[in-house]
């Protein structure tokens, strides 16, 4: 069984006016896509055929490049796409709010901090909120990295994660990714990453 694109679960323009459609369609139907079929490529007739994504992204280091950069490529986005939601809950709450608490003093200074990860990866790559065990830390990636990876140096359960490469936001906002991490977080679907935290 081949790896599938993802389907959204709500439509290109729903993330408007923060998330433009032209870059949904681009990044979902093209980039994404992308990912998967190359992904199904590079493990057709391999060991890796029949196996989760998260099996062989914790195992990345003994695979091919091809395999690291769609493998991750493709899970990146089925996050990403998760992730975000029109109309979802404006800040954390419960359980999630408590961790983000206790790691990082405040929401505020956990948005600060999350917001200098995504501006400070140089060239292509991702932002992430990390459970570990019960804790959280932020890290970011290069390229289609994640933590799931066995090569990554921050490892744990990627909960929140922003795509920073310029295919995410260059239609609309150009070079100013500060003004494209800000309005990411007005479309955070806070219920999905709460789910994926509590496990
Ligand atoms: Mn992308």
């Amino acid at each position: 069984m081949a790896f599938e694109l993802q389907k959204l679960s709500y439509s290109y323009n729903a993330l408007e006016p923060y998330i433009d459609a032209q870059t949904m369609e681009i990044h979902h139907g093209k980039h994404h896509a992308a990912y998967t079929n190359n992904l199904n490529a590079a493990i057709q007739g391999t060991a890796l055929e029949g196996k989760t994504i998260e099996e062989i992204l914790t195992n990345i280091s003994a695979h091919p490049v091809a395999v690291r950069n769609n493998g991750g490529g493709f899970y990146n986005h089925n996050l990403f796409w998760e992730m975000m939601a029109p109309g979802g809950a404006k800040s954390p709450e419960g359980d999630l709010l408590k961790a983000i608490d206790t790691a990082f003093g405040s929401y505020q200074n956990f948005k600060e901090a999350f917001t200098k990860a995504a501006l400070t990866r140089f060239g292509s790559g991702w932002a992430w909120l990390v459970k570990q065990g019960d804790s959280l830390v932020i890290s970011s990636t290069p390229n289609q990295d994640n933590p799931l990876m066995d090569l990554a140096e921050v490892k744990g359960i990627p909960v929140l994660g922003v795509d920073v490469w310029e295919h995410a936001y260059y239609l609309k906002y150009q070079n100013r990714r500060p003004d494209y991490v800000d309005a990411f977080f007005n479309v955070v679907n806070w219920d999905e990453v709460a789910r994926r935290f509590k496990g």
